[in-house]
């Protein structure tokens, strides 16, 4: 490990921790002099750092630093420069960090499910309909095939305007309020129509790579689908 010190002023380093040692010995580093090696975010007083008061982590951007040059909420840390934004969330009611819970790969897999219930039924419903006309009327060619372009042409934007309208309006898909689960902005704000909207585009792009879109959300610290980093967005709990 090197070392790096500061003396009168200067930067000094890198040292070897040997070479560390006999100065630390020999009294050129106190307690008080400003000490860093690699892994250390800041520069920190050697006798604090000895002392194990090794820095804190700020819940915004995960920069390390001493505890002291950072204001304390609850059990979150926020460091210097990220203390307006925290302010300026707190002011608008929004989620801080440490206080988001993302929705899993299951729960949101459950939501899928319930989802795609409320669609299939939905798709029934025009379906029926088709059916009855094709029976009722044996239209021609033509005619069969018109009917049928229509038909999917009403499920496929159904299959569109059913999140863009929940999400939008609501923050969730019916099947995410039954999971309690809702949709937001990567700051924890509300996503728009036009921004739902797009959403749904980008969740054919999470199917179309045989689902893995969808499997991403497993392994991603945030739950993130490909949609949603597609689009900024993340899968809360409520
Ligand atoms: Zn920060």
């Amino acid at each position: 490990m090197n070392w790096y010190y500061a003396n009168e002023g200067q930067q000094l380093g890198p040292i070897t921790q040997l070479e560390f040692d006999r100065l630390v010995s020999g009294g050129t580093i106190q307690p008080h002099t400003l000490v860093w090696h690699d892994g250390l975010a800041s520069w920190r007083e050697y006798g604090r750092l000895t002392a194990g008061l090794e820095g804190a982590f700020c819940s915004f951007c995960g920069r390390e630093y001493a505890p002291d040059d950072m204001i304390k909420y609850g059990d979150a840390f926020v460091c210097a420069q990220c203390k307006p934004i925290f302010a300026q969330r707190l002011k608008e009611g929004l989620p801080l960090p440490g206080q988001v819970e993302y929705g899993g790969f299951w729960i949101r897999f459950g939501a899928k499910f319930i989802d795609g219930l409320i669609l299939w039924v939905v798709q029934m419903v025009f379906y029926f309909p088709f059916m009855f006309f094709m029976a009722s009327n044996e239209p021609s060619e033509t005619g069969s095939i018109v009917a049928l372009i229509m038909l999917y042409g009403i499920q496929f934007l159904f299959a569109f305007a059913y999140p863009t309208f929940f999400i939008g309006r609501y923050q969730a898909t019916l099947g995410k309020m039954a999971c309690g689960l809702k949709v937001v902005m990567d700051d924890g704000g509300r996503v728009t129509y036009l921004r739902a909207f797009a959403r749904s585009a980008a969740e054919i792009l999470s199917a179309l790579i045989l689902y893995i879109g969808y499997f991403m959300a497993g392994f991603d610290e945030e739950k993130r689908t490909l949609h949603d980093r597609i689009c900024s967005t993340r899968v809360v709990r409520k």
